[in-house]
């Protein structure tokens, strides 16, 4: 008998799996944050927190999800060190989370 593949198959390879992973988002969101300003792609949110700029969303990519943030999602969007960051809302919280 053979087992499921998912069975033998859903560890040891999550790179495959982040993709299709909007199941565990919160989780996954935390982590990819996390990683994110681990490898310096991410600045650290300022403190004392700084100004937002908040507005419909215009299909520009989300700095920590990278995905398109619609017309039907705020964007916010931040001044940070010459570049412009966009987020958003759940992903901005992410990022300003505490973390440690
Ligand atoms: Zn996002």
């Amino acid at each position: 008998m053979i087992a499921s593949p998912h069975a033998s198959e859903g560890f040891g390879q999550l790179g495959r799996h982040l993709v299709c992973g909007s199941r565990r988002m919160a989780a996954d969101l935390a982590t990819l944050v996390a990683d994110k300003i681990r490898s310096g792609v991410l600045p650290l949110p300022p403190e004392p927190p700084q100004k937002y700029f908040a507005g419909k969303g215009t299909r520009q990519l989300c700095d920590v999800c990278e995905r398109p943030i619609t017309e039907e999602d705020l964007e916010y969007e931040l001044d940070l060190g010459g570049r412009t960051l966009r987020f958003h809302e759940k992903c901005l919280d992410m990022w300003r989370q505490p973390r440690g």
